[in-house]
């Protein structure tokens, strides 16, 4: 039986335990869980352990026979195996703590793995979360991504040519800001709505207006790699949350073995996951 999490090892009754923290979350160990994974590699490993893309831990080189042993350890301290197989990958988020979060979204992310972090799904489904368009985690070759979106107002008659917004290091990463005539335009082409010039301008020239959540699915990475469709954007968390369940619930529903979303579109078309045509 496929155990969420356990891998099998390069070498013959080994295997290799992926680990995960649903408190905070992966990417977030704190010092003692850290010490904890440090602890088992030493005891139970081969002393090393590696990170893998998806946020998670990877402990190789652990006999199967002490595989219970090492669990007692990791439930112990907030750490759980699993990201494998057909069970839900673990949601990714970029750093709580990068300048260019819209707002960030670990929170959000803990919130999706304490949801689905033992969720068998027809086929490999990944959730990734961005805090804005840069999309570092690949929300848009993801299954299901996520982006969060501020959107500005440009009060241009306040614009004092401070240059703040236009030049290093502050200024505006992809050129979308033009200054002229003791005014300010932006290239709406251009911007990918991070919203980070508005906490550099203070002339009220460039304002937060609002924020809200771009939801890409049908994204992979890979070998045959597909950018994902934009699907919905959403006002806040909690429709984030009710969106990515509704598609789910359809997904599980229509999908045939071993079929990823991505594919579903192919098959079915975009209305199939919508969930009024599920009831
Ligand atoms: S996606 Fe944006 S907020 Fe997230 S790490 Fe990259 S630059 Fe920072
Ligand atoms: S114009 Fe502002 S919101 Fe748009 S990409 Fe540049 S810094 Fe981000
Ligand atoms: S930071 Fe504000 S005031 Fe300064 S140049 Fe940019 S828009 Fe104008």
């Amino acid at each position: 039986m496929e155990q969420n999490g356990i891998l099998p090892g390069r070498t013959e009754g080994k295997a290799t335990i992926r680990v995960r923290s649903l408190e905070p979350h992966s990417a977030e160990f704190t010092s003692e869980q850290i010490g904890t994974i440090a602890d088992i590699a030493e005891r139970y490993g081969s002393g090393q352990v590696h990170v893998s893309a998806r946020q998670t831990i990877e402990i190789a080189d652990i006999e199967r026979s002490a595989i219970k042993e090492v669990f007692v350890l990791l439930n112990g301290n907030g750490l759980y195996a699993g990201s494998s197989g057909h069970f839900m990958r673990n949601v990714m988020a970029c750093s709580r703590w990068c300048l260019y979060n819209v707002f960030p979204l670990s929170d959000l992310a803990r919130k999706l793995n304490n949801l689905y972090a033992e969720q068998k799904l027809p086929g490999k489904t990944d959730i990734s979360l961005s805090g804005c368009g840069f999309s570092c985690t690949r929300s848009r070759t993801s299954d299901i991504g996520i982006i969060a979106q501020a959107t500005i107002e440009v009060n241009a008659d306040k614009c004092t040519e401070c240059t703040l917004c236009v030049r290093e290091p502050l200024g505006c990463q992809v050129e979308a800001i033009t200054l002229s005539d003791h005014s300010v335009s932006v290239d709406g082409d251009r911007c990918i709505q991070c919203g980070y010039c508005t906490n550099v301008c203070k002339f009220s020239s460039l304002v937060l207006k609002g924020t809200s959540f771009a939801i890409f699915i049908g994204g992979s990475g890979g070998i045959t790699p597909k950018e994902g469709l934009i699907w919905k954007s959403v006002a806040s968390e909690q429709d984030v949350v009710d969106e990515i369940a509704g598609l789910l619930k359809c997904y599980s529903s229509v999908a045939q073995k071993g079929e990823r979303i991505g594919s579903v579109i192919e098959r079915l078309g975009l209305d199939s996951l919508t969930e009024v045509n599920h009831g």
